[in-house]
């Protein structure tokens, strides 16, 4: 899930790359480095996150670059398998975001042709096997086509040649061409919002495409044929340049803070767009909600409202889980798919193979151009704007309100849920700025710091919403949490509850209150500490978290208080709040 970026213009490569590198770190920060073209090919690395440009300094001043910023899959990481990757000849240095699946034997065919490797990576494997067609008189382009027929998996690659050439291959992960006429600038990159303050126009690369420029001209290629293909660019419409923490110590609280925002943008939405959808909705066969991660979290309470407010039957799975449903689906089926990035390598492999199925696709993602919304039959955006720390937090409010809204459609509710969302909006607003809140959960926080384990129960609406403060304690603390279904508790669980063990339980005003206050009552009596997020104190709690009761949208207001106890877990651990270690916010590989 690397991003990759190249330029070619007037202005300083090795800055403008290091920039959109900077706005690409969400996609993994291992390492990175820049390639540039001056007299010859010169490049930097460094391992970690996009340092300050001290290093990008080092290279000379040049009009035509790429860079990498990794999430390693293969080989550890270290400033040897940083990339860039430069071809044995100095011609032509190659970075990658996928993963070649067959590398072990390629790599073993190649060793045993006596092809030399510097590095770990699956990428050195391309650079060989680019070098392996260049001997059999093939030209870079044409070469590049050929390795694209050999190497299995989901890749994009970037090379630079040294003979002033941007060349681009997709095949899975993603890739998208910026053109600034104004300025005579073109970026290539794996997201449009990396230089979408620098150019007005884009051309979203398909899957089986390439692109070649050497800054005068642009072309687009099947890889297949080799054969030229026609392009349009799009314009860019959203110029945005809010990448700043506009006051907050981390972009985790701003973007909580924006929470009661990104509710009304779904509130505020085109009603016609919704209301046809619920028409596919009520006529669907089978109805599959499909995400990853925290959207996997979302996908579950979408379907879960679908069945409580819609009453139709959904399924929810997690993407890359799917296996057992593939033989099921069928013609007349409807996937209902929430991504931040609409880029995630493992819910794209199952919208592949249920498209090829006759099953139609409904997304709802938040970059705009995604491959996902490309291949989707109804595609919805949610306007959450930028969404910079790695832990989704106010997508996931938006993915989950948006869902509670297209059920109520679906039953035909649509002003009533409307109405519960802006009361929602309104009330997450208030929740949010009574400092007396962020004080109870700051000190809740400081003590669960000091904990090894940490249980969450929640059940009904409030399941999927433990679970996600289970992934969002878990992100920032890197401590360990277990979120269980408070009825299932008894069952096993229960054998962990002794003195002083923190259970977060969050208890609506609904069909389960009593259910989960006799769990909170047994958990007690096994002397564990309960804190609990409810619109009530009770005597089962140790500590109390109190939050609105808003009838049908509870579950999702009950989200805040969880992601902001992962946030003070996360300052008081002094743990990258922004960037927590290992993962990357855009999971583009497998
Ligand atoms: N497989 C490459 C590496 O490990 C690229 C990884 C990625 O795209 O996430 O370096």
């Amino acid at each position: 899930m690397c991003g990759i970026f190249g330029y070619i213009g007037n202005k300083d490569a090795s800055k403008v790359i290091h920039e959109g590198l900077r706005r690409l770190e969400y996609r993994g920060y291992d390492s990175w480095g820049i390639a540039v073209l001056s007299s010859e090919i010169k490049m930097a690395k460094k391992v970690g996150a996009i340092g300050d440009l001290e290093n990008a300094n080092l290279l000379p001043k040049a009009k035509i670059g790429i860079g990498h910023t990794r999430w390693a899959t293969h080989g550890g990481i270290t400033q040897n398998n940083a990339h860039p990757h430069l071809s044995s000849n100095s011609k032509f240095a190659l970075a990658q975001n996928g993963i070649v699946e067959n590398f072990e034997e390629l790599k073993e065919t190649l060793l045993k042709k006596k092809y030399k490797f510097q590095t770990e990576t699956d990428t050195e494997v391309i650079v060989r096997l680019i070098e392996q067609q260049i001997k059999l008189k093939k030209k870079l382009k044409d070469a590049i086509r050929a390795v694209f027929g050999i190497i299995k998996g989901r890749n994009t690659i970037i090379v630079l040649t040294d003979n002033n050439k941007l060349i681009a291959a997709r095949n899975g992960s993603p890739l998208v061409i910026g053109v600034s006429k104004t300025s005579n600038e073109i970026f290539f990159s794996s997201d449009t919002l990396s230089f979408a303050p620098y150019a007005d126009q884009v051309l979203v690369v398909d899957n089986g495409q390439m692109v070649v420029s050497d800054g005068s001209k642009l072309s687009l290629f099947d890889i297949k044929t080799g054969k030229s293909l026609p392009y349009s660019l799009e314009k860019i419409n959203f110029k945005t340049t809010r990448v700043n923490k506009e006051g907050y110590d981390h972009f985790m609280l701003k973007e909580i803070h924006e929470s009661s925002y990104v509710i009304n943008q779904v509130a505020n939405q085109d009603l016609k767009q919704y209301e046809d959808f619920s028409k596919v909705i009520k006529k669907a066969k089978n109805i599959y909600t499909i995400g990853s991660g925290t959207a996997g979290i979302a996908a579950s309470q979408i379907a879960f409202y679908l069945r409580v407010f819609g009453k139709v039957k959904a399924i929810s799975v997690i993407g890359a889980d799917i296996y057992e449903y593939y033989d099921l689906l069928q013609k007349g089926d409807l996937m209902i798919v929430p991504s931040q990035s609409g880029e995630t390598a493992d819910v794209l492999e199952v919208l592949e193979i249920a498209k090829k199925k006759g099953v139609k696709i409904a997304s709802y993602v938040n970059m705009q151009g995604s491959t996902m919304s490309r291949m989707s039959d109804y595609k919805f955006l949610s306007h959450a704007g930028p969404e910079i720390c790695v832990m989704s937090t106010k997508v996931f409010t938006s993915q989950i309100a948006w869902g509670y809204l297209i059920s109520k459609i679906v039953a035909g509710k649509a002003s009533e849920g409307i109405n519960n969302l802006k009361i929602l909006a309104e009330s997450i607003d208030k929740y949010l700025n009574a400092q007396s809140n962020h004080d109870i959960l700051k000190r809740i926080a400081g003590g669960l710091s000091r904990s090894k384990d940490i249980f969450l129960l929640g059940k009904y609406q409030n399941f999927n919403i433990v679970k996600e403060g289970m992934v969002k304690i878990i992100e920032g603390s890197y401590k360990h949490a277990h979120g269980i279904p408070a009825g299932d508790l008894k069952h096993y669980a229960i054998t962990l509850m002794e003195k002083g063990v923190p259970v977060i339980v969050v208890v609506s005003e609904d069909v389960a209150y009593d259910d989960v206050l006799n769990v909170v009552n047994q958990v007690k009596a096994r002397g564990a500490e309960v804190i609990g997020i409810s619109p009530r104190s009770h005597l089962g709690f140790s500590q109390f978290i109190p939050v609105l009761d808003i009838g049908e949208t509870s579950a999702i207001i009950n989200v805040i208080p969880l992601q902001l106890l992962a946030y003070y877990m996360a300052v008081e651990l002094g743990n990258n709040v922004d960037k927590p270690r290992n993962i990357a916010k855009s999971v583009t590989v497998k």
